[in-house]
């Protein structure tokens, strides 16, 4: 098997990278088979005793680590091949091992005696207090997870606790189900006037909906509705949603098209898509949540949620949400008076929710002349990349150079991370879109920095990152690649995953569970990404990312100028509505008593009557197809946005005042937050980077909105 290396030949931390060409769909599905056989055995193994001492128990569970190391990098190079290279093989590999999988999660999230052997690692006050600080966290972040699975609890609760998880997990898929169903119901055929406005990307994706429509209904007889010669079909797929939403001029059809989605699996849906409605999924989500808590003896949800978060109490998240709302409120006010202005001139007496998209294009395009497009010839992917390894170098003192390997595609590159001539890390690039790749931009913790020795076993390995990105791949010409050109919101992105990367590389912690990324609070996790886009906003970070393609010119002023800009337009209107889906998320997470629909409703009105300028119509159903907290993970959890760019606000803010290159600022950022993975708490080390809590100030200054109450 050419997947996992001998463990027991590596004296020295080794990047043990995978040899990407001799992987197929067979052996790694054998692989991951054979890795989960090996832990199951071991679980079987540890059912059978209880150990005697405290430093059998830790033996035990190291070993343990090392088997599901082993599990964690076959499992992680097939999900990362389904995911970059997918197949028809790879797929069916990938889910055929996926119910195995999980069984075994949930065999240890309930194994008594695993349990058992961590809390007598940590009731030995002696044993434990003698272990590293990482190796202690990582014991009691365990057990509380542990607890949060139910393992501590009584036989028949227990039992209620398993039923509950079940219902609980068919009720969020029926959820995302219904959401998709209704989203996919609706069909409406447009009219010549009604396509006035939309532009031809959206005229495209309208007749593209046309074309599926005849051949879903080839017995109806549509010649009547056709455009010369093409029917077009509106759809409440996102992309088609924002075409007509941004540009159709025809503001009747944007108001129907507008209750059609808000109404999705809803009692209030366009007729035929009344049987996907969500109301009594979410009721029985919300009362099993409730139920669940009571269980696991915490007040209500939220509480369950926060237990593994950075924010220390729902009261604590709430202060921070109406407090940004009090202070969104005037630059949004701002926001719409300038859409209202806008307003008059399309004969809009009175703004309503199916109008500011269509308003906001049209300001942009007026007061913020600025493509995306415009700025791709000076963000050329080579000076991106090479600015930004500058970038850290001078922030880190780490130097990253690009290295041979055996690769899962031409496009990939392969990057080694040096620290004072001493190798780290590594990271793969797959950066350019393709037929097979899932779309979007991810950083995935492929390996993790390890330090484990069990018996005659040692694993030493460095940390392994993969970077991916769906960057439109570099033009072929008779002379050459023409590099890919990126724009500014790519680059964002780029900069953004990087920051991930960083994370999960520049960890000095070996420890499973809290080495790198692992470990680290969902609310705090996002902190580094935000952090690292700040570079890409300033412009001494612009200088080195950019340079004109043709002529090797720098970015001109002006088109800095503009870019900075437009940087915060609308942004007070668009917090609003974020604050808005956060505090409703939280407040129905607290509420301990939801018996209907109207509950929810009544929760929802109630935040919005506090927090939106716009009320919408009280035919709006958006909660009804809100699947982050419905059938995500996001539950008494949406807030985490915010918070995460709260805090990285607040630490760039510290590099604004000591100089963004500041060389011995960007050594305490690393000692204290790249640097300690999920081995201490995040508000330890956010309050050992700053000096003190984290404040408001600097993101509302970096929400544009420095002039605001
Ligand atoms: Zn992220």
């Amino acid at each position: 098997m050419p997947i996992m290396p001998n463990t027991q030949q590596q004296a020295n931390a080794a990047l043990n990278l995978a040899n990407f060409s001799q992987l197929t769909a067979q052996n790694l599905k054998a692989s991951v088979l054979q890795d989960l056989a090996a832990g199951n055995a071991l679980l079987d193994t540890l059912a059978k005793s209880t150990p005697t001492a405290a430093s059998t128990a830790l033996a035990d569970i190291t070993q343990l680590e090392l088997v599901d190391n082993a599990l964690e990098r076959s499992w992680g190079l097939l999900s990362h091949l389904n995911s970059v290279m997918s197949s028809d093989d790879i797929r069916e590999a990938h889910h055929a091992v996926l119910p195995e999988l999980s069984a075994y999660g949930t065999r240890q999230g309930q194994h008594e005696q695993l349990f058992a052997r961590y809390q007598q690692v940590q009731e030995n006050a002696e044993f434990f207090s003698a272990l590293s600080v990482a190796r202690q966290r990582s014991i009691s972040l365990a057990i509380r997870s542990f607890k949060l699975s139910g393992v501590a609890l009584p036989a028949d609760k227990k039992a209620r606790f398993a039923d509950i998880n079940s219902e609980l997990s068919s009720l969020s898929a029926k959820f995302s189900d219904n959401v998709l169903d209704a989203t996919q119901a609706y069909k409406r055929i447009l009219t010549e006037a009604e396509l006035a406005g939309i532009t031809e990307t959206g005229l495209n994706m309208l007749a593209a909906a046309g074309e599926a429509y005849q051949k879903d209904q080839p017995d109806e007889d549509v010649s009547a509705h056709k455009v010369n010669g093409t029917l077009y079909v509106a759809t409440l797929d996102i992309p088609v949603y924002l075409a007509i939403m941004t540009h159709a001029q025809n503001r009747k059809l944007r108001e129907e098209i507008y209750q059609a989605y808000c109404t999705r699996a809803s009692a209030h849906a366009a007729s035929d898509a009344k049987e996907f409605d969500n109301a009594a999924n979410m009721v029985n989500i919300l009362k099993l949540r409730q139920e669940k808590a009571a269980l696991l003896e915490f007040k209500h949800y939220a509480d369950v949620s926060l237990a593994t978060k950075m924010a220390e109490s729902p009261q604590k998240v709430f202060d921070f949400l109406n407090d940004l709302a009090k202070r969104a409120k005037a630059p949004a006010q701002k926001d719409l008076a300038q859409l209202t202005q806008e307003a008059a001139e399309h004969g809009i007496a009175e703004i309503q929710p199916w109008d500011t998209a269509f308003l906001s294009e049209k300001v942009k395009n007026k007061h913020y002349n600025l493509s995306q497009e415009a700025l791709r010839p000076y963000f050329q992917l080579p000076k991106v990349l090479a600015g930004l390894f500058d970038i850290v170098q001078k922030l880190y003192g780490i130097r990253i150079s690009q290295k041979k390997a055996d690769l899962w595609h031409e496009d990939v590159q392969f990057y080694e991370v040096y620290e004072h001539d001493k190798l780290i890390g590594g990271f793969y690039f797959d950066l350019y879109a393709r037929t097979g790749k899932r779309g979007g931009a991810w950083m995935n913790g492929f390996q993790s920095k390890l330090q484990l020795t069990h018996a005659d076993d040692t694993l030493n390995q460095l940390p392994v990152a993969f970077m991916v990105c769906n960057f439109t791949p570099p033009t072929k010409t008779d002379t050459g690649n023409k590099p890919a050109l990126l724009t500014h919101d790519e680059v964002i992105t780029l900069f953004h995953e990087f920051g991930h990367g960083l994370h999960h590389l520049l960890t000095k912690v070996t420890v499973s569970g809290v080495a790198g990324v692992n470990g680290v609070e969902w609310d705090a996790v996002e902190l580094p990404s935000q952090f690292m886009e700040f570079w890409a906003w300033e412009a001494a970070g612009i200088a080195l990312i950019s340079q004109h393609i043709d002529t090797g010119e720098a970015l001109p002023q002006s088109m800095l100028d503009a870019m900075l800009a437009a940087r915060h337009f609308q942004s007070g209107m668009m917090a609003l509505r974020q604050l808005e889906f956060a505090l409703f998320d939280l407040t129905l997470h607290t509420h301990t008593q939801i018996t209907g629909e109207q509950d929810i409703q009544n929760i929802l009105d109630k935040v919005r009557a506090e927090v939106a300028l716009i009320i919408p119509p009280a035919y709006n159903r958006f909660q009804n197809g809100f699947s982050h907290i419905f059938a995500g993970g996001y539950a008494a959890g949406y807030y985490s946005y915010k918070w995460a760019e709260l805090l990285a606000s607040d630490a760039f803010d510290r590099f604004e005042a000591e100089g963004i290159f500041n060389t011995s600022t960007g050594a305490d950022f690393k000692a204290h937050i790249l640097e300690m993975g999920g081995s201490k708490p995040a508000a330890e080390n956010f309050a050992a980077f700053r000096k003190r809590e984290p404040q408001l100030a600097a993101l509302l200054r970096h929400s544009g909105w420095e002039s605001a109450a």
